[in-house]
């Protein structure tokens, strides 16, 4: 007899997880602590559950890494997708569903699997035996919080994402902006040039300040803890708290040169720190807000060399269970420490139901291989699967790793294509004919 698997979490990433493992063959056990157990946010005590939103975002497989994403879960024979198939409703190019039936259908399809039971309860441990995946997602218990800050280091796992907005190198212009350290700190080049630099003269500060506190902001979820840590305050609360404060935090000017324009001291900087090995994607460091998305976009656009900025995420600060994997998982998604565990979903710092439920996917099949004694990889980093399992487990900077979504600048670049906004829709059909390719290749592997 094949060992058990043991899921932790019937949200996106447990349901598609237990849905991959038990396809395969394997006995699945999923743990759910709803209804018994409650968390703020979730209404009802059905698996996959919408907390919010009904999109799934975009469904355009050649020009989006959402999209992408979709498409390889598709492939993959993945529940969720196929549950949003079946209760999708219009919404343009978008993928939107009708949230109770959608959770529903999940919920049904789970319990007539003959290799998947449910017991509903709270695990509150981290087991040394037996084959488990945790997917307890952005609030996972408070009790399990625990045993996993025991397991990993408190200073591994986080309670709250406190995102500042990433941004395409390729949309920053550089003949406004410059590299530089301050006071050019580090022994070798690289270390002395590691952050992107914006000028802003006074008026352009003062502008800035006024459109911050202008700007429409989001409101904590109720139940969800209003207080800020110090060292993770929003932007645009210290700017309420006095009109210098920005200007002696996170954009001040010191021990910076202006390589543009040498003569010329900066009023204010504001500073932009590599965010990926590749060099792809750049985070306004201090910049965490809680402004609305649009507004950001537009606030944001202000700053001298991001006019024409593309963002591979906007900031917020939301209640958010997350490991820092990077650190802690290795390239399976096991717990270094304890590899008969795997985590999977938003708390290993993906964001979104989409990226969620693909992480549940791989950890399925990673798993029930692993059982089956048919070991196999991850999927290569050009698919997006492949590009977000690369990204939390070793190509995000371990340091300030955040939660992140989906985007084209996780993956390695397509060589001899145009550079620049007007190459963008070319180099994205080929980012996707090729994953598409390579993830068929990945499935065709394991059959
Ligand atoms: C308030 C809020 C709003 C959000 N809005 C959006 C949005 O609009 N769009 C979007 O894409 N994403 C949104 N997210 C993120 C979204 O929650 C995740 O993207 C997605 O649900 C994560 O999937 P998951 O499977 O990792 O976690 P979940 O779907 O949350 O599933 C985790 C499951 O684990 C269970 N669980 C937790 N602890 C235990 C335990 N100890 N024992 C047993 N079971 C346990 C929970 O009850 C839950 O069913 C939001 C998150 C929050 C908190």
């Amino acid at each position: 007899m094949t060992q058990v698997l043991h899921i932790v979490g019937g949200g996106m990433a447990g349901s598609e997880a237990a849905w991959q493992a038990a396809n395969l063959g394997v006995q699945v056990v999923i743990h759910e602590m709803r209804p018994k157990v409650e968390t703020f946010a979730h209404q009802t005590g059905n698996l996959a559950e919408m907390v919010c939103s009904n999109s799934f975002r975009s469904d355009d497989s050649e020009q989006n890494a959402v999209g992408l994403l979709h498409w390889e879960m598709r492939a993959a024979n993945g529940l969720i997708m196929a549950a949003a198939e079946k209760h999708r409703l219009p919404a343009g190019g978008a993928l939107a569903v009708d949230r109770d039936a959608f959770a529903e259908f999940v919920t049904q399809e789970i319990n007539a699997h003959p290799n998947i039971s449910i017991e509903y309860g709270e695990v509150n441990e981290i087991p040394s035996e037996g084959m488990w995946i945790f997917a307890t997602g952005p609030l996972t218990s408070p009790k399990l919080g625990e045993a996993i800050a025991a397991e990993t280091g408190a200073d591994r796992l986080a309670f709250f994402d406190a995102i500042a907005p990433i941004i395409y190198h390729d949309s920053i212009n550089m003949d406004v902006a410059w590299m530089q350290s301050r006071y050019d700190k580090g022994e070798t080049e690289e270390e002395q040039k590691a952050y992107l630099n914006c000028p802003m003269t006074k008026d352009q500060y003062e502008a800035f300040i006024d459109a911050l506190l202008a700007a429409d902001k989001t409101e904590f979820h109720e139940g969800e803890t209003a207080g800020y840590f110090d060292g993770c305050l929003p932007i645009e609360v210290m700017a309420e708290r006095g009109r210098e404060t920005l200007r002696f935090g996170p954009m001040k000017p010191v021990g910076l040169t202006n390589a543009n324009d040498p003569e010329n001291k900066p009023y204010a900087v504001v500073q932009l720190r590599r965010d990926n090995k590749l060099g792809t994607l750049y985070n306004i460091v201090g910049f965490q807000t809680k402004m609305k998305y649009g507004a950001q976009a537009e606030v944001f656009k202000m700053i001298p060399g991001l006019e024409d900025a593309k963002f591979a995420r906007l900031g917020g600060i939301h209640r958010n269970t997350f490991l820092n994997s990077p650190t802690l998982l290795d390239d399976q998604m096991r717990l270094k420490s304890k590899p008969n565990v795997r985590f999977a979903g938003q708390v290993t710092g993906v964001e979104g139901y989409v990226e969620s439920a693909a992480m549940g996917l791989l950890a399925g099949r990673l798993a029930a291989h692993e059982i089956l004694g048919t070991p196999i990889e991850s999927p290569n980093g050009t698919t997006a699967m492949g590009a977000l399992i690369h990204h939390i487990t070793g190509g995000a900077e371990a340091k300030t790793f955040q939660p992140m979504n989906v985007n084209f600048g996780l993956f390695p670049p397509v060589e001899g294509l145009k550079g620049g906004r007007r190459g963008r829709k070319d180099r994205y059909r080929a980012y996707t004919d090729r994953a598409k390719e390579t993830f068929n290749q990945w499935l065709e592997g394991q059959s």
